[in-house]
């Protein structure tokens, strides 16, 4: 295999000597806010830590938590944050978190973490394949959001060649994808999906467009066996997945080896997996929370964040070369999303996983009911064409009692009938 790395001797680097190098941009972190920084400090008083304790990682155990909701107070004075380091004039941007739960959260960049910003998507298409020889199409609408904003600035590292497809509809999207000969994509996994579903609504043969690779993020889905092979079988390319948050950075990456998970960018971030319910450190290769700390946005730092997404640490080495520590899996959901149906942990990817390997079942919608301590699952699905629709719902009924143990409630409903989603979908409610 020829693997393409964006920084090869980085992304090589012997285990001590990736914290070595964490250690160090930590200690630079530390000395660039506290004192500086309002919000960093106040953590740092109110703990008790005192900023010349933290050498070594270890050492991070010893800092409190950071919360989304600490950071969303801390934007109560508004419209900067307590955790802005630098003065108003010191910063180029201000992105939102996309507000799918609850209240927006505004995150701030100075051009030079921008360039960072860029950098870690670097990783991310480098590590997927693409060079300077794709066109990287970007079918986004460049509001507040900090989503794919990023991937242009990996696009620029890369030299690769950018389309931005904002502000039009799905089918003038796919004309100028044909038009511009795109090689590469970069959107949500559902929106990659709905394109394929408006190709075949409107007849246009997605063999016209000659796409290589795609690249998703935004929602786990590429990280789903089933849902992963949809994109490639209708695309005819490689899918890749990816995972990021505007709190954070982008963090993670799926390397062309496709080990079955993502490589985590241990040179920008110390990532640490933690029990969502006591907050102590899991054993490697257990189930917990994702807790990240950023090493390359000194203007809008955060120490130990709790992501809400549940990851598995795999620590096998991988074929692509790359020592970089690997999510097994990828994101396998959030820490809130995943429900208990009759006694069984329910996360929203492994039922997305069983809906998409029927070939019978095109969008879908999963209602989680709470009567006092059960809980009961509803499944909405359309039907693709030509599927026998009685069959269908047997047919997943018994899919669900034997990989889960469990008999949801099946319902067909017409096509068309459920909503679509051109960035992050919302096909699982647990009311
Ligand atoms: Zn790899």
């Amino acid at each position: 295999m020829d693997v393409t790395f964006f920084d090869r001797e980085i992304e090589t680097l012997p285990a001590e000597r990736i914290r070595t190098l964490q250690e160090a941009k930590l200690a630079a972190v530390v000395a660039s806010t506290y004192g500086i920084n309002r919000f960093v400090t106040e953590k740092f008083d109110a703990s008790g830590a005192e900023p010349g304790d933290l050498r070594t990682l270890d050492d991070l155990v010893g800092l409190p938590f950071t919360t989304k909701a600490e950071l969303q107070a801390a934007q109560d004075e508004g419209p900067l944050s307590t955790n802005c380091t630098f003065p108003e004039n010191a910063y180029t941007r201000i992105h939102q978190t996309s507000g799918t739960t609850g209240r927006p959260l505004r995150v701030f960049d100075t051009a030079q973490s921008w360039d960072w910003w860029g950098r870690c998507w670097g990783f991310v298409l480098a590590g997927a394949g693409l060079t300077a020889q794709d066109r990287l199409f970007v079918p986004f609408s460049f509001g507040p959001f900090i989503g794919f904003w990023a991937a242009l600035g990996g696009a620029e590292k890369i030299r690769a060649l950018m389309v931005s497809g904002g502000g039009r509809t799905s089918t003038q999207r796919l004309r100028l994808m044909a038009d511009m000969e795109v090689t590469a994509m970069t959107c949500t996994p559902t929106y990659a999906l709905r394109l394929a579903e408006v190709a075949r609504e409107e007849a246009f043969d997605l063999s016209t467009i000659p796409m290589r690779i795609t690249v998703h993020a935004g929602e786990p889905g590429a990280n789903v066996p089933a849902t992963k092979d949809r994109i490639e079988a209708a695309w005819g390319a490689k899918c890749y997945d990816h995972a990021g948050a505007s709190e954070v950075g982008a963090h993670s990456f799926e390397c062309q080896a496709q080990p079955g998970g993502t490589h985590a960018i241990e040179s920008e971030f110390v990532i640490e997996v933690v029990d969502p319910l006591t907050g102590h450190q899991v054993s490697g290769g257990d189930d917990g929370e994702l807790v990240i700390t950023n090493l390359g946005r000194v203007g809008f730092p955060v120490f130990r964040y709790r992501t809400g997404d549940m990851v598995r640490v795999d620590s096998t080495p991988c074929p692509c070369g790359r020592t970089f520590t690997r999510f097994d899996g990828g994101v396998l959901g959030r820490a809130d999303d995943m429900a208990v149906v009759r006694g069984v942990n329910v996360y929203p990817t492994a039922v997305e996983h069983l809906l998409r390997s029927h070939r019978a079942v095109g969008e879908f919608r999963v209602t989680i009911t709470r009567h006092r301590e059960m809980a009961e699952m509803l499944i909405e699905i359309e039907c693709t064409d030509g599927a026998d629709s009685k069959e269908t719902i047997r047919a997943v009924g018994r899919t669900f009692e034997t990989s889960l143990g469990l008999r949801p409630e099946v319902a067909m409903v017409p096509q068309g009938t459920l909503p679509r989603f051109e960035l992050k979908a919302q096909r699982f409610k647990i009311v």
